[in-house]
């Protein structure tokens, strides 16, 4: 089946919402944007480009989109600033900054930004920017992960180049740093009609239930995102065996492995050792995964974690939202921003509190049933990609009349 187009989202949000989109994109013209990022699949901000490039496209922007070249020594650096920018501590030596500029500039020569808006993605590739100095057209970095606590040797290094661009674009407030240029808020989203978050037939849902050897014969708990220490997998394994004390269930974890993250053997080697020999804990490593499977994997869940210790926003809390599952996520970074703690959702700040949450969605199921439906009322109304098509269609306006302070898209 080929790729959905802007008019198929009609019966999704309504022929009002494509309209708009449509008198919007009239007035951007033919103004030309361009995404950078260091990873075609795996992450949430890879798997938002696959969908708003063809859709902006459709919509007569002229859009490119480009991915970083880089090697096992560059990831490990850039992974190590990511981890540390989240507030992991870490010396770094004079020579990770020489090498992490030296992939940005190799990066650079081999790119051209002759389009009217640059966008880059993430810590990654924010230094190609260092070779702009004399632009003519406008740049914004746009800030996934949570910096909340940032490293503050890592951020002396990147805040002055951050600084280098027109503006930045960041998820919530609660991780927007104080910088020098003007700062644009906008929420992620998900695409609902992807083969991540399409409607699947039971029957295909069970079938990739019994494909992976995982019985559904009581409720199942499912955590899916990268094995990654801020996505705390070992915490979730944790929280699952107190809640397991008290209600029957199976703990489901389900990662796959980005091109530019190096961690995740090591991570699942930390799961598998808390797990033990425990029959009803699951884990599942895929390299790519597939994104029917995972949707079924969400859709044939009883209860979805998104247990994050730090976290940018979380495509995956939206995701399992949509299709109306209780979601117990951490309360931190972009969570909140999705979860309304006991209407969207349940917030955990420990352990303890996720093992809790999952006992009482578990032993509530009426009440689970309601905060699932709440959960996709409030994705429809602000985290599907109609909403952030218009968030980039403004981006793309507002430039043109460059201004100070905070500028909220999230309208
Ligand atoms: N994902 C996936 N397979 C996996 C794990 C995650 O397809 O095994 C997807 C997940 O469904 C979501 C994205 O990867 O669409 C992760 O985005 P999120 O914002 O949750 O986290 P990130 O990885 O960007 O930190």
């Amino acid at each position: 089946m080929s790729a959905p187009s802007l008019f198929d989202y009609r019966d999704v949000v309504g022929p009002d919402i494509i309209e708009e989109l449509t008198i919007l994109a009239s007035h951007v013209g033919d103004r030309s944007i361009k995404m950078v990022n260091s990873t075609a699949v795996g992450g949430g901000v890879a798997e938002m480009l696959h969908r708003i490039v063809p859709l902006l496209s459709e919509l007569g922007v002229q859009v490119e989109w480009a991915v970083i070249e880089g090697d096992e020594p560059f990831f490990e650096i850039t992974k190590a600033f990511h981890n540390a920018l989240q507030g992991k501590e870490q010396v770094f030596p004079e020579k990770a900054f020489k090498t992490y500029l030296r992939y940005n500039d190799m990066n650079e020569e081999a790119m051209k930004f002759d389009q009217d808006l640059i966008v880059i993605h993430d810590p990654q590739p924010a230094a190609m920017i260092r070779r702009h100095e004399n632009r003519r057209n406008r740049w914004v970095w746009r800030c996934h992960i949570d910096l909340s606590h940032p490293n503050e040797q890592l951020w002396r290094f990147m805040a002055p180049i951050v600084e280098r661009y027109d503006a930045a674009i960041f998820t919530s407030a609660l991780f927007s740093p104080r910088l020098k240029i003007p700062q644009y808020r906008f929420y992620p989203a998900i695409d609902p009609l992807d083969d991540k978050n399409k409607d699947l037939d039971k029957a295909y849902v069970e079938q990739v239930f019994v494909k992976y050897g995982i019985p559904r014969d009581k409720p199942i708990v499912t955590q899916i995102s990268r094995y990654d220490p801020w996505k705390d997998p070992v915490g979730v394994v944790k929280a699952f065996k107190m809640a397991r004390k008290y209600v029957d269930c199976r703990l489901l974890l389900v990662g796959d492995k980005a091109a530019d993250d190096p961690e995740s053997d090591t991570i699942l080697a930390q799961v598998k050792a808390e797990a033990g020999d425990h029959p009803d804990i699951h884990t599942l490593l895929f390299s790519p995964s597939i994104a029917t499977e995972i949707n079924a994997f969400q859709r044939g869940s009883d209860i979805i974690l998104q247990k994050s210790l730090r976290e940018g926003f979380a495509l995956t809390v939206s995701e399992a939202l949509w299709k109306s599952r209780p979601v117990v996520g951490g309360a931190v970074g972009g969570i909140p921003v999705q979860i309304i703690d006991g209407y969207t959702g349940l917030l955990a700040h420990t352990v303890e509190g996720a093992g809790l949450a999952i006992r009482s969605l578990l032993n509530q199921p009426e009440f689970a049933r309601q905060i699932g439906e709440n959960g996709r009322c409030r994705v429809k109304d602000e985290f599907l990609i109609t909403k952030n098509l218009k968030r980039y269609l403004l981006l793309l306006l507002a430039l043109d009349k460059p201004q100070g302070g905070t500028i909220f898209l999230n309208g």
